[in-house]
Parts: structure tokens; sequence; C-alpha cells
């Protein structure tokens, strides 16, 4: 792989699998995506094509009222989407 740094922090890679240092895979639609240098593009399509789904980041509206802090809302997300 290039010089590309390895760690990748962001969230939004509950919801997707990245294929390589260019294109990203959604965990639900199975749809590739172009997130060079930024995770933006993936926001969008999982707002586009996903609406019921809240982006695992600091914004939930939609489930965030079914739990009280953002870590369970992550392991709902995980347990529905990456481990079913
Ligand atoms: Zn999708």
């Amino acid at each position: 792989m290039p010089k590309e740094k390895r760690i990748r922090t962001s969230d939004i890679w509950t919801l997707f699998t990245a294929l390589n240092s260019e294109f990203a895979m959604c965990n639900m639609c199975k749809h590739k995506l172009s997130y060079k240098s930024t995770t933006n593009n993936l926001r969008k399509h999982i707002l586009a094509r996903h609406p019921t789904v809240a982006l695992p980041t600091n914004k939930v509206p939609a489930i965030n009222s079914a739990f009280s802090n953002q870590n369970e809302v992550k392991l709902f997300l995980i347990k529905k989407y990456i481990y079913y």
C-alpha cells in the first residue's frame, strides 16, 4: 500500500468498508463510492440512500432519543449493520 496512513478514525467506517485508498463500499447496499481525501461522499450517500440510518457522528437525530449516549448508538449500529 502507498504512503497513506492506515489509521481511519472516522466513525463513518462502521457503515462502510474501505476497498482501497480511493474507494469504499457501503455495507448496506454494496454501492461503491470514491472517498479520496474526504469521507463527505460517504456521509452524503448515507443521507441520500439510507435516510433512516443515523450517521454515527455527533448528530444522530433519528434514533438519538432511544439511546442515552453515543456509545450505545454505535453499538446499535454495529450490531445491526456489521455483525448480522
Ligand atoms: Zn448504501
